[in-house]
């Protein structure tokens, strides 16, 4: 049986930066994946949706380019071609983690992993899930086992599929989604959390008729509710999606012609329904109980901000801990994982985690929101900027949305950001940056930003929170 030092399970986002940082400290290494280098984030989430995302608002740039001068006939999107794309940039991508992983000199396994103890893995190369369509990314045989001084636990999540939908090929999830290579003429999108959102978007861009319905009063429900009117407004008046909220979608059924439900007294009907109503933690067949673990009521491995699980040698770390599930949350998890599983002196993973989500307009939010800081009782002080109020945005005809901070009352540290509008998922990394350095409205106001750039708004939007906007004209009083 060989023995690693480190042994970690899944290879998405939090899974192979895991091995790497691991490798990198001295450790010996191993990784072991059961379906594709780089998990949901690489192969069904993060980058193939943001390839469409990126087909989507280039033809949508195209069909409104008249208003820079310039006549295009004839534009079409090309379905099945840009699914072609978004496959090449995955499989680019994932050539990409084999050789980092190689370079770096962490062994792959290709199986299912199950824990026979806490320091003993098994994993059974045929059981579990097909093998990678490109090729193997590392030793294959039917069953293996490995022992480990420390394992770290990266198994990620899936698609919850609620029981009352139809099993029927009209009735899909975003991974089924991402595959098809027709897209449907019309389509309902069933839940508002940011997955749905971005979705809806896209397809509607590529000319689908998109009704989305989501349970609860709004869409993408943690936003602040000034940043939710403003996409909201964006998503029904200017791209056309017909958003239902407040009830739920009722007598889903399916056939050969259409997937039909209803929304209270309207019935509704579509090529496909696509479920986006949140995911549930992979940790089937992992047999936790083998080496003491147990996952919580919600079916989460829980770990600490050391990602410590409750037994000594064994970390958990991104969507399987059921924290925050973004993939740049799990690789931050999956660095300090690996340094507190190789060292000896423990570190917390950073709390300030950038939220990106990239619908029509773009949204991105970091540290305190203002709903946050009523919550808290927390006195608070906010000062925001459009982009209509900016050169660059004029320049561009880039004028949907706002820049806003969030900014303590007495001691003028900034505490949160949002941004809603051009390049918002860019634009947050600023103010994720100084917020975290505890900088002061006051001195991001003073930091120069160049000119002309979407930036600015950061800068502009400090001035205002202390009435001091340049390019905006005094409250009245
Ligand atoms: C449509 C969509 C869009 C998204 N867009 C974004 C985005 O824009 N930005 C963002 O930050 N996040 C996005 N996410 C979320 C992001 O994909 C996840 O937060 C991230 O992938 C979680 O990383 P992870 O390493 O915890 O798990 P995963 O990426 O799920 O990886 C887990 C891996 O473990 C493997 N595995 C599971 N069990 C075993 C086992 N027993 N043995 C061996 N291997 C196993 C799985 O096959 C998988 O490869 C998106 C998700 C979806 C679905």
């Amino acid at each position: 049986m060989e023995t690693f030092d480190i042994v970690v399970i899944g290879a998405g986002p939090g899974g192979y930066p895991a091995a790497i940082r691991a490798a990198q400290l001295g450790a010996k290494t191993a990784i072991v994946e059961k379906e594709q280098l780089g998990g949901t984030c690489l192969n069904w989430g993060c980058i193939p949706t943001k390839a469409l995302i990126a087909a989507a608002e280039t033809f949508d740039k195209i069909k409104h380019a008249e208003r820079f001068g310039i006549t295009v006939k004839d534009a079409a999107p090309d379905y099945p071609a840009m699914i072609g794309n978004k496959n090449k940039a995955v499989q680019q991508l994932r050539g990409g983690v084999r050789s980092l992983l190689t370079a770096n000199g962490v062994k792959q396994f290709t199986g299912t992993a199950s824990f026979i103890d806490r320091n003993t893995i098994e994993i059974n190369g045929r059981a579990g899930s097909p093998l990678p369509a490109d090729g193997a990314h590392g030793v294959t045989r039917p069953t293996e086992r490995i022992t480990a001084r420390k394992i770290i636990i990266a198994t990620g999540s899936i698609s919850a599929m609620p029981g009352f939908l139809p099993k029927h090929e009209r009735v899909v999830e975003s991974r089924a989604f991402l595959e098809i290579q027709k897209l449907p003429a019309s389509m309902i999108v069933l839940g508002g959390g940011f997955i749905g959102c971005e979705l809806a978007c896209m397809a509607v861009m590529l000319g689908a008729k998109v009704t989305l319905v989501e349970l609860l009063e709004d869409i993408l429900p943690l936003l602040d509710a000034d940043v939710r009117r403003e996409v909201r407004a964006h998503m029904e008046k200017n791209l056309g999606i017909r958003v239902l909220t407040g009830k739920a979608l009722e007598k889903i059924s399916a056939d050969a012609k259409s997937v039909k439900g209803s929304f209270g007294d309207e019935a509704l009907s579509a090529d496909l329904l696509l479920c986006a109503v949140g995911r549930k933690p992979v940790t089937d067949g992992l047999k936790l109980e083998n080496a003491g673990l147990k996952t919580n009521e919600h079916g989460f491995i829980e770990a600490d901000d050391y990602c410590r699980t409750k037994v000594a040698n064994i970390f958990a770390i991104g969507d399987v801990t059921g924290k925050i599930q973004l993939a740049h949350y799990a690789t931050a998890q999956g660095i300090a994982a690996a340094e507190n599983a190789v060292q000896t002196k423990l570190r917390k993973h950073d709390t300030i985690v950038p939220n990106v989500i990239f619908t029509s307009p773009e949204i991105g939010t970091a540290g305190m929101s203002e709903d946050d800081a009523k919550k808290q009782n927390r006195a608070v002080k906010t000062g925001k900027f459009r982009f209509a109020g900016l050169g660059k945005g004029i320049a561009t005809g880039e004028v949907t949305g706002f820049v806003k901070w969030i900014a303590d009352a007495g001691t003028d540290q900034l505490l949160g950001a949002a941004a809603v509008g051009p390049h918002a998922t860019e634009l947050i990394a600023e103010a994720a940056a100084v917020i975290r350095s505890e900088l002061t409205v006051a001195e991001l106001g003073r930091t120069i930003h160049a000119h002309p750039t979407f930036s600015e708004a950061w800068m502009e939007a400090a001035h205002a929170l202390h009435g001091e906007c340049i390019h905006a004209p005094p409250k009245r009083k």
